[in-house]
């Protein structure tokens, strides 16, 4: 029979009255004839209350025992999910990761999938049963350990599911109805797009936009997966929902296609660096090796000899950063006069594949804030996008503004 998966987010598992009717969704494709794959993420909320545990008992956490702490919640709403699916007189299991098992690298709260083997479910598919209800966001390292896939994790399970079954569709069921061209939550003009590019998806997702994790697009866009978005809130018909698929699919084509933002980003400077060859891996080594994700970097003209060094990374990563740098200034390896952290700021980016053809979006996206009154304090390109670091409290601002002024509230 023909395999869907079914992806549901936190807020359409948050009680047993959404898991319920989820689990009508998943019915209703059973009765069309598929064998249903679900990928089920923890209950709204829980995940981030687990996090704050780990973080309060201890704020420079084991990564390993992060992970065997913030997996739970998905073992929840698993068992929740093939229980309720059961009450129906549907035949369903749970799955945990390693049960399945889903095998990733070792690189704890951040694991990459290695591997699906599909024997165990098909097997059971095989036997009768109608669905597999399946633990998202949770895998298994090399040496037995629990992993965890990051953070909105549970879209990457449902894509690399639905690459290893060759499934015929991966519906990811969330609380917004599809893919818009900025989070409807903070600009009442965003535009639900019926189609977007895996590109535009992927840069979107990487800089912020959670509808989708960033890994999910790449593994989407690899293996060919069909990847929709759409809500778990209502009925849908079958062309519901944003659908994720190549450039060439899409007619309408803006210069810009969508802003996103990152609330907490936090810029960190160096005062008074030793410029010398080398510093710049002197300095970012020890910061990758302690698990910082640098993103932005800006290094100063230098005078006599020394420069400030900039670089921006997420808030919660702020006190490592410092410690790897102190650790790294009392071993010799660097040299800097000080160490200042900006936790106040935000990412907001434009993104459009039309970009690439068009020349003055940079120009206009800074006129834009200039207007405004936001100051600029890091700027990054890439072929397909612009980043900018402004203060937070203009963050909302800038996203409206922006949206506003590439008129995305209008479809090419
Ligand atoms: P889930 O729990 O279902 O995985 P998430 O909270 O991870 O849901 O992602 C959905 C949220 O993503 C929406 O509620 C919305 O606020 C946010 N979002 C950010 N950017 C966008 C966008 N461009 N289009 C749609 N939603 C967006
Ligand atoms: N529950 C996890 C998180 O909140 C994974 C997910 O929902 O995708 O990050
Ligand atoms: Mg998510």
């Amino acid at each position: 029979m023909p395999i869907l998966v079914m992806k549901f987010g936190g807020t359409s598992v948050a009680t047993l009255d959404r898991i319920k009717r989820a689990a009508k969704r998943v019915g209703v494709e059973v009765a069309k004839g598929y064998d249903v794959i679900v990928i089920v993420s923890a209950m709204s909320g829980e995940t981030n209350k687990l996090v704050g545990f780990v973080n309060e008992t201890s704020p420079l956490f084991d990564a390993r025992e992060y992970d065997a702490v913030v997996s739970s919640g998905e073992n929840v709403t698993a068992g929740l999910m093939a229980l309720t699916l059961q009450e129906m007189d549907v035949p369903a299991r749970s799955w945990q990761g390693w049960q399945v098992p889903l095998k990733t690298t070792d690189t704890h709260a951040a694991a990459r999938i290695v591997e699906i083997p599909t024997e165990n479910i098909t097997a059971k598919f095989e036997q009768g049963m109608r669905v597999a209800v399946v633990a998202g966001f949770q895998g298994i390292a090399p040496d037995g350990r629990i992993t965890t896939l990051g953070r909105g994790g549970s879209d990457t399970t449902a894509v690399a599911f639905a690459a290893a079954f060759g499934a015929e569709r991966c519906d990811i069921y969330t609380d917004v109805d599809g893919v818009y061209t900025t989070d409807p939550r903070i600009c009442e003009k965003a535009r639900k797009l019926d189609k977007i590019a895996f590109e535009e998806m992927l840069e979107l997702a990487s800089l912020g936009a959670k509808v989708l994790q960033t890994r999910s697009v790449e593994l989407a866009m690899r293996y060919n997966v069909k990847l929709r978005v759409l809500s778990s809130f209502e009925e849908q018909s079958d062309d519901a929902g944003t659908l994720v698929c190549d450039e060439e699919e899409i007619m309408e084509l803006n210069v810009v296609s969508g802003v996103a933002y990152s609330r907490d980003e936090a810029k960190m400077t160096l005062i008074s660096v030793a410029d010398r060859p080398g510093i710049a891996a002197a300095i970012f080594g020890p910061l990758s090796e302690a698990g910082v994700n640098v993103d932005m970097i800006v290094q100063n003209i230098s005078e006599e000899g020394r420069t400030d060094m900039t670089f921006s990374c997420p808030t919660d990563q702020v006190r490592r950063a410092e410690k790897a740098m102190t650790d790294a200034k009392a071993a010799g390896e660097i040299n800097f006069h000080d160490i200042v952290a900006d936790e106040g700021v935000a990412k907001v980016s434009v993104v459009g594949i039309g970009m690439r053809s068009h020349a003055g979006v940079a120009a206009k996206m800074f006129k834009v804030l200039s207007d405004e009154g936001i100051n600029i304090k890091v700027i990054t390109t890439s072929e397909i996008k612009i980043s900018v670091l402004i203060d937070r409290k203009y963050m909302e601002l800038a996203v409206q503004a922006l949206h506003d002024a590439f008129e995305l509230e209008k479809a090419a």
